[in-house]
């Protein structure tokens, strides 16, 4: 990356460069070897460093983000109005393993977790309960309140009570093909490492997604089979029914919830927090509300720390399918061998053909804050985006809302929709234990059961959100930091998050999105 004073270019082939003063650039104002602007140019935004003519590719980060539309002089403002975006790459003939670095490992690095029956690490000790359908959220949210009021204070080691509800459950095509989707989401989600395989279900009764079907027997390892069986287990399960006539009204469902509580607590609280190597950490990076700094600042540092992770022996994943879909090529590239390319394609192709079906495409994924941000259009998103996977192999693909298997280990990529919420919620069924997630326009965004780390692209954002932005990438547009000591500072927060040493400002104020499943499926 080349820092030209007000200007910030990607790379040598550019013929834009982004303007990384606060303020902006007023017209008239000479930038570098002669270049004067001929217009405004708002921060975040693009200038013409040379004539473009009609039709040429406008290059930045050395591809095509679009062809002029008619000529553009130098010193112009380059916005989305002079572009014609280039056409989606097919999902054919694309290169595959052919850009696999190798990168020294980074032994030594550790950080303190609870450990789990599985062999996966908690950086967080949370008692979740999980819900079957929509109709027990309110009784279930109440009693969650309850459990926190009155039981949590006797189990200080337990950190909080997470009510895993949702809009699914029954009014659902529940046999339909793609219903697996939102229903393996939420079968993955009460596995989170964060929940320290203690799995308390709460079902209405007569919904289309039974308990037995939502976690299959076997499928959670119980620590003490007495202690569930005195709870009310059943098949191997801890399920409470609302609809049980053991329950007398929505007192006696409250006193059963919280009733059946204590023992998870009781074994959760005794858990303590161990020294283990960062294989431990599964990191999920995603970015929201991005702007033209997102691909200069947070996203390239954010990249630097995922190789810092990966060499470290710590699993990492990006995804959001429409933020990637142009750059498959990039990504291709880096698939670990033919089997993992083959894997990639596929998901991205199956995007495809959902969004066809609902009447959209690629285009509809920038928002207006995108792009009063700068960004264009998607083609210069996703390279902005992708950056934050870093630099190395990708060795294994997860499909939308798939658990970690064994042996899935260093990067990933996990097919997830781009929206914030629905990332997080997938990348959490996934396994994530931290979450890193860079912002530009800024948004107050946090899970309730994985710690979120919010990165700003600029420094304006950090200094009128200092109680939200964990961590400030906007040094680097100014030249006062490199990507590297940006990257660094991430992966030093992240093992401190981890670890517990340091809450996130979403925990600190408590602030949590609703998790969103992903349901490509009919609703009846
Ligand atoms: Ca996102």
């Amino acid at each position: 990356m080349e820092q030209r004073a007000r200007l910030v270019r990607m790379h040598d082939t550019d013929n834009v460069a982004v303007v990384a003063t606060r303020s902006g650039l007023p017209a008239g104002e000479r930038v570098d070897d002669g270049l004067v602007l001929r217009e405004a140019v708002p921060q975040g935004h693009k200038v013409a460093l040379r004539r473009i003519e009609a039709g040429e590719a406008v290059r930045r980060y050395g591809v095509a983000i679009g062809y002029a539309v008619s000529v553009i002089e130098a010193g112009s403002w380059v916005h989305e109005a002079l572009l014609r975006m280039p056409e989606a790459r097919a999902l054919e003939h694309l290169p595959v393993a052919t850009d696999l670095r190798s990168a020294a490992p980074l032994p030594g690095q550790s950080f303190l977790g609870y450990r789990n029956a599985d062999g996966s690490f908690g950086t967080r000790n949370l008692f979740a309960i999980t819900t079957t359908v929509q109709c027990v959220a309110g009784v279930v949210a109440q009693a969650a309140e309850r459990i926190r009021r009155e039981l949590l204070p006797r189990f200080p080691n337990v950190d909080g009570v997470v009510a895993i509800d949702h809009a699914y459950g029954c009014g659902v095509a529940i046999d339909a093909p793609d219903a697996q989707v939102p229903i393996r989401i939420l079968r993955n989600l009460a596995r989170n490492p964060n929940f320290g395989d203690e799995v308390m279900v709460v079902s209405l009764g007569c919904e289309k997604l039974q308990p037995e079907r939502l976690l299959p027997p076997g499928s959670i390892a119980l620590r003490d089979e007495r202690d569930a069986q005195a709870a009310g287990a059943t098949s191997g399960l801890h399920v409470l029914r609302l609809q049980d006539p053991a329950h007398g009204g929505f007192s006696g469902m409250l006193d059963a919830i919280v009733g059946a509580a204590e023992p998870h607590l009781r074994r959760l609280d005794a858990r303590r927090r161990e020294t283990t190597p960062l294989a431990g950490l599964v990191v999920g990076v995603q970015c929201g509300g991005s702007d033209a700094l997102s691909g200069v600042t947070a996203n390239p540092a954010l990249g630097h720390a995922v190789d810092m992770l990966v060499r470290a022996g710590a699993t990492v994943l990006f995804s959001e399918v429409t933020e990637v879909r142009d750059g498959v090529a990039l990504l291709s590239s880096r698939a670990r061998d033919a089997e993992v390319a083959r894997r990639l394609v596929a998901e991205l192709d199956w995007y495809d053909a959902y969004l066809r079906r609902g009447g959209a495409d690629r285009s509809a994924n920038t928002t207006p804050g995108n792009k009063a941000g700068g960004l264009s259009n998607i083609v210069e998103k996703a390279m902005g985006s992708i950056v934050k996977s870093g630099t190395l192999p990708i060795d294994f693909v997860l499909g939308p809302g798939e658990k970690l298997g064994a042996g899935q280990r260093g990067l990933g990529f996990a097919a997830t929709p781009a929206s914030d919420f629905v990332c997080g919620t997938l990348q959490a069924a996934a396994g994530m234990n931290v979450h890193v997630f860079t912002t530009g326009r800024g948004t107050p965004y946090g899970l309730a059961a994985v710690p979120v780390i919010k990165v700003s692209t600029r420094s304006e954002l950090a200094e009128q959100w200092p109680d939200l932005i964990d961590l400030d990438a906007g040094p680097i547009a100014r030249a006062e930091r490199s990507i590297a000591e940006v990257g660094e500072q991430i992966f030093a927060c992240i093992v401190e998050v981890a670890s517990g040493k340091r809450r996130t400002w979403a925990e600190r104020w408590n602030l949590h999105n609703a998790l969103t499943l992903f349901n490509p499926a009919p609703i009846t």
